[in-house]
């Protein structure tokens, strides 16, 4: 917890604060510089401040990534080759550390292979993770452990799963995968629709929504099954006493905003804040993990407005593709502050490193 003093309402005692005072007066007295041991890195695909607004819009109660937040930052989501990044490059930045060509997966802009975010932790230790509500060859879950020059390489990017960096992943994507190949390889497998989550008790297993390519949409009955999985990955990782990391995609508000459906936007964005508020919740009690909710880009060029007879919030869109606006950043837990500030994509992955004082 950070704790901000206005000097001017503590003359009488302030010669016991130690903090350094900024030129306005604030005394910072505390950042939380506790020892980070795990990470949860959540992507809401396609969100930016119109998403997450238009979400609020629909409830009284703030936004849990609001209330959570205690470090704000924002990102700048250009890729190496385009003003406007897709998913692929917009993910590979975070995951790598370095910007790249649009529809690479963990390749560099010069097309050579770098480490993952997931490969670099399991090196050191940490159990890794994935959840999406996609499937787990998608652009974004793919940029954690895969490298390829492009997304669409769906045999090759899932060839690149059986390398194994990944311990728990969980998503669709089902007919893509050799379940017989993940067997051999360690890995248990589940199904949701006929698994009791909170039975699962391993360290490595691999689960799909369904036998489908991707979950359906929250609207037509996915049900709690982002948090449900998330919170399934998170109590199986924590075992690992080397600590995790873990990214979790909200993967479908992006979908939203290319159909230009706000309310496809909004549900997928409430199911992934409610997703949020597990973690959240979850993280304050452990103590010693760091939650980043950040976006890859937005998606549509969402915009609210007020209709005038009503005074009711209403929707609109830009485009049906990507836009090049920054992104919020939202941190919360030990070395949280590291995320304030504007910054590039790919600085994420430094910072995140950082604040688990790994060296690349
Ligand atoms: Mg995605
Ligand atoms: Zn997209």
């Amino acid at each position: 917890m950070r704790f901000i003093l206005l000097t001017s309402l503590f003359m009488g005692v302030s010669s016991w604060v130690s903090a350094q005072n900024t030129p306005q007066g604030i005394t910072e007295v505390s950042g939380n510089s506790k020892k980070v041991k795990n990470v949860i890195l959540m992507i809401g695909d396609g969100t930016g401040l119109a998403q997450w607004s238009a979400a609020q819009a629909r409830v009284s109660d703030p936004l849990h990534v609001y209330s959570l937040s205690e470090y704000l930052g924002l990102s700048k989501t250009s890729s190496s080759s385009h003003f406007i990044t897709d998913s692929g490059a917009g993910a590979t930045a975070i995951s790598i550390g370095e910007k790249t060509y649009n529809k690479a997966i963990g390749l560099r802009s010069d097309s050579s292979v770098a480490f993952t975010l997931s490969e670099m932790l399991h090196v050191k230790g940490k159990a890794t993770g994935l959840v999406a509500t996609c499937g787990l060859t998608h652009a974004t879950p793919a940029s954690f452990y895969a490298h390829q020059p492009s997304r669409y390489m769906d045999k090759e990017i899932v060839n690149d799963f059986y390398g194994g960096f990944i311990d728990i992943a969980i998503g669709g994507g089902f007919p893509l995968f050799d379940t017989a190949r993940l067997h051999n390889l360690g890995y248990a497998t589940y199904l949701y629709k006929n698994t009791n989550f909170n039975t699962i008790d391993t360290s490595d297993f691999v689960a799909f929504y369904d036998t489908t390519k991707h979950p359906v949409k929250y609207a037509e009955g996915r049900g709690s099954f982002l948090k449900d999985a998330t919170m399934t990955a998170i109590r199986n990782l924590n075992k690992n006493e080397n600590g995790f990391f873990l990214m979790v995609e909200g993967s479908q508000i992006d979908w939203g905003g290319h159909d230009n459906d706000a309310e496809y936007v909004i549900s997928e964005t409430l199911d992934f804040d409610s997703t949020i508020a597990a973690v959240g919740a979850w993280a304050k009690d452990d103590g010693e993990t760091l939650v980043i909710i950040t976006a890859d880009h937005e998606t549509g060029g969402m915009s609210l407005f007020e209709e005038t007879a009503n005074k009711e919030a209403k929707f609109t869109f830009s485009t049906k593709e990507h836009t090049g606006i920054p992104v919020p950043v939202f941190a919360f837990g030990p070395m949280s502050y590291l995320f304030k500030g504007v910054y590039e994509n790919n600085e994420i992955h430094g910072k995140i490193l950082n604040a688990l004082q790994i060296k690349p």
